[in-house]
């Protein structure tokens, strides 16, 4: 059974490269993004503090982070491991983990401030059918239309240069201590976030021992 943790600030494309290795390795993805953002979408009692919070621009509480993660955990359906993405949030919560789970790395995909700033402020989402776009990777055919439905692209709420520097901030203070203490046990593999996501992909692999990604 594997078990790996995989960090990166939004924009660093942790979520596909969780995905990825996942799917690659028979491993359950465990993210905790997801988990929140099924409850909003849902309408849960969970959704609508989610909603509260993402709308300040702020990153959901470690309390609430916890208890959605020790629920999925609890499930016991990833027979062959599981690589969790969104957790954990802070050194409490790491040296528990750490108790807990007997993990076999962390990936640590390293994006520099600059570069989490341009990508997120070249998000865009289409206001009627709610597609994602990015004026960097994936534009639409005509400026500020969407493909799909002819809707018009916005900018999230949340997608603000202000809103950034205060995840930006809440990220580097939490994270950097979590990452320090998994570093000193010698569970850390940096990868940059830099190039494709093949190829950051291969890098994970090759980092961690793992049989190459085709
Ligand atoms: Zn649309």
């Amino acid at each position: 059974m594997r078990k790996y943790v995989i960090m990166g600030v939004q924009g660093s494309g942790k979520s596909t490269q969780a995905v990825t290795l996942a799917a690659g390795l028979d491993l359950t993805h465990i993210s905790v993004g997801d988990i929140f953002r099924w409850n909003v979408q849902n309408h849960t009692k969970m959704g609508a503090q989610v909603r509260r919070v993402m709308a300040a621009g702020e990153l959901v509480g470690d309390d609430l982070a916890e208890k959605v993660t020790a629920q999925r955990l609890a499930e016991h359906d990833w027979n062959y491991g599981f690589v969790i993405d969104g957790f954990p949030r802070n050194r409490r919560q790491a040296e528990f983990f750490l108790e807990s789970y007997d993990i076999d790395g962390v990936v640590h995909l390293d994006l520099p401030d600059e570069e989490v700033r341009r990508r997120v402020l070249a998000r865009r989402l289409c206001s009627s059918c709610g597609m994602d776009y990015n004026l960097l990777a994936a534009r639409p055919r005509d400026e500020g239309v969407c493909d799909v439905c002819g809707g018009t692209l916005v900018t999230r709420e949340d997608d603000t240069e202000e809103a950034l520097a205060v995840r930006l901030r809440d990220y580097h203070s939490k994270t950097d201590p979590v990452l320090e203490l998994f570093r000193r046990k010698e569970y850390v593999v940096a990868v940059d976030a830099r190039p494709g996501k093949e190829e950051v992909q291969r890098q994970i692999r090759a980092r961690l021992n793992l049989p190459s990604f085709a």
